[in-house]
């Protein structure tokens, strides 16, 4: 995965921080989900465009939030909402806890996810 290695620099992050803010986010009461009203791509993430870059919305929330994402990082959502950009819904791991957790998540909600992750 190529996405995985992009490495979000601090100016883009300002950018993002500038010109989106929270002006594109509607916080759903219910899950307080912070989803994207900008635009989506196929896959249902939000995405922007800086600097003729295309960056994942989660992922540069994250970035803002916790520090530079590593090489070889996904970001994840603990709610299942992938135009969610919560950053408390968010949080990294590799590319194999990814498919453990998406496993992990059929059998149950996932604030239990990470329970089934640690059982295996
Ligand atoms: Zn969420």
């Amino acid at each position: 995965m190529k996405t995985n290695t992009i490495k979000i620099g601090e100016a883009v992050l300002l950018k993002f921080a500038a010109r989106h803010g929270q002006k594109n986010i509607s916080i759903n009461p219910q899950t307080h989900c912070h989803e994207w009203l900008g635009a989506k791509n196929s896959a249902g993430y939000g995405y922007v465009k800086i600097d003729n870059r295309v960056i994942r919305v989660h992922r540069v929330t994250y970035a803002l939030h916790y520090g530079e994402i590593k090489k070889g990082q996904v970001i994840m959502h603990k709610c299942d909402n992938r135009s969610c950009c919560n950053p408390v819904h968010l949080e990294s791991g590799t590319q194999i806890e990814n498919m453990r957790d998406m496993v992990s998540k059929g059998r149950g909600h996932w604030q239990n996810s990470q329970e089934a992750l640690a059982a295996g």
